[in-house]
Order: structure tokens, then C-alpha cells, then sequence
């Protein structure tokens, strides 16, 4: 589903991507791992289109991404959650969730636009849509709740929710259990496994939390100063004395 070869992103005189390679099978859950720094967000950035690629190539679904325009992104099948939750405070958590499913609409929810009956009908739809996600996710209760004011965990769950919503076929999940206590962890982790078989969906995910990367990932990728320096199982990469080094400064 995508592959990543020689991927060199700069800046200025930092190199955050350094020929960077792998690759994700459709259905498999890959973990993105490295010390802060080590070029994953830059990485998803590049993926999403947010800056572009100073070497490299990237391909989805067999179609040069590189050259895909950042708008197209969500078009093209791709949502990512962000480190720092991204959601709107006072919109309420349906709406939320809602402008992820909108994002998918795209160009063609604008031209219905034009003809009302034909959007009441598509807007309709999205809202369906929107509340089969929240109910996936167990959010109908707090669905009409301003997302300001939900607990952290929660707010992680809607972030989740939206990114769904779009219907994507590969989700980027960045630090999706940051700030989480072990049980919301686990309930996260549990979620993540449901909801992979359910919608179908391929996922990459960058995550610090070792346990959930090792306890839900078929796959991980390590990456340090911009370079992959270890790929394989994830109890084989945890036992890499590279990826040792990287975390600990010593093998
Ligand atoms: P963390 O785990 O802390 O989020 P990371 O692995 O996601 O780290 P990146 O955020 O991708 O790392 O950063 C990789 C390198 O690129 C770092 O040295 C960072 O300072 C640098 N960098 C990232 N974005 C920019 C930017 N817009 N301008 C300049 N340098 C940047």
C-alpha cells in the first residue's frame, strides 16, 4: 500500500529525514519509534503533504504521493491525527467528528452544494456517518457535549473519531496514547484492534509508549537522527542493540 524509498527531507542545515525506506502492506498496523527528534513527525508530514521531499520517492497505492497536492490528501484515502489534539473547543464532539467526514467530501460535497436537496441529502448521510463512528468509538453519550471540558482520554477517542469519520484506508495516528494512564491505554489499544478489522484500515502510528507499540503493531520501524536504524517484529527491534543505544546511549 505504501512505499517509501530514499526519503531526504532538510532544513536549512538539519537533515530530519536522511534516505529513509520502508514499506506497509495493506492491513498491517506499522509502529514508527525513535527518540525526540529522530524525523517522525517530519515524516508523517511528508506524507500528508504538509512539505515536500528534498530526495526520495513515496509511493500509494501505486500512485506517486510526492505529487499529490496537499488538499487531495483526504481524497486519496489518507487522515492523520496530530500530537497535540487538534479539535475545535466549543464545537460539539458530533460536529467534530463531522469535519473529518466533510474533509472526504471534498470537491464533490462542494458542487452538491449548489442544488440543496441534493446536500440536505449528502449532509444527511455524513451525519449517519459521523454518529456509526461515534458509536464505534463510545462517544454517543458525550455526542452533543461541547469537546471542551470532556476528560483528556475522551478527547483522544473523539481526535480517533475524526479521522475515521473521513473513511480513510491508511491512518497515521501520532502519539494517540500520550498523556493516557495505563488503563486508558489498554482501552485505547482494544479500540485500535477493533476498529482496524472494522474499517478496514491500514495504520501507521508514531508512539513513545513502548508497551502499546510492542502489545499492537505487527511491525516497527525505528528511526534515529533522521535514519532508520532498525526494522523487524517488535520484540526483535526491542531487542536491537541499535534501538538499545538510541533510548538508552548504550547497548
Ligand atoms: P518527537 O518525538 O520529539 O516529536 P520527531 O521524531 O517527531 O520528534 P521531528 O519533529 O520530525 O522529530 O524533527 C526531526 C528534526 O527536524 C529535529 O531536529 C527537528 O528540530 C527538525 N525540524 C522539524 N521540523 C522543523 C522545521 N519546520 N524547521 C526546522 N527544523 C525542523
Amino acid at each position: 500500500m505504501l512505499e517509501v524509498h530514499g526519503l531526504t527531507v532538510r532544513f536549512g542545515g538539519i537533515t530530519a529525514l536522511d534516505g529513509v525506506g520502508f514499506s506497509v502492506a495493506r492491513g498491517e498496523m506499522v509502529g514508527l519509534i525513535g527518540p525526540n527528534g529522530a524525523g517522525k513527525t517530519t515524516l508523517f508530514n511528508c506524507l500528508t503533504r504538509r512539505h515536500g521531499a528534498d530526495a526520495g520517492r513515496v509511493r500509494y497505492e501505486g500512485r506517486d504521493l510526492l505529487a499529490v497536492p496537499p488538499h487531495a490528501i483526504a481524497e486519496a484515502g489518507i487522515a492523520r491525527t496530530f500530537q497535540n489534539l487538534g479539535l475545535f473547543p466549543r464545537m460539539s464532539v458530533r460536529d467534530n467528528v463531522l469535519t473529518g467526514a466533510h474533509h472526504r467530501g471534498g470537491a464533490g460535497f462542494l458542487a452538491a452544494s449548489l442544488r440543496l436537496p441534493r446536500v440536505r441529502r449528502e449532509e444527511a448521510r455524513l451525519r449517519a456517518e459521523a454518529d456509526d463512528v461515534l458509536d464505534r468509538l463510545a462517544l454517543t453519550g458525550v455526542a452533543d457535549h461541547p469537546a471542551t471540558g470532556l476528560p483528556f482520554g475522551t478527547l483522544k477517542r473523539v481526535e480517533l473519531a475524526r479521522a475515521l469519520a473521513a473513511r480513510p484506508r491508511l491512518l497515521l495516528l501520532d502519539e494517540p496514547v500520550n498523556g493516557l494512564n495505563s488503563a486508558e491505554v489498554g482501552e485505547f489499544a482494544g479500540t485500535l484492534r477493533g476498529i482496524r478489522e472494522e474499517f478496514d484500515v491500514t495504520v501507521v502510528v508514531v508512539e513513545h509508549h513502548m508497551g502499546f507499540v510492542m502489545g499492537t503493531c505487527d511491525r516497527v520501524v525505528c528511526l534515529n537522527f533522521g535514519r532508520k536504524i532498525a526494522e523487524g517484529p517488535p520484540e526483535e527491534v526491542q531487542r536491537d542493540p541499535a534501538v538499545m543505544e538510541a533510548y538508552l546511549g548504550t547497548a
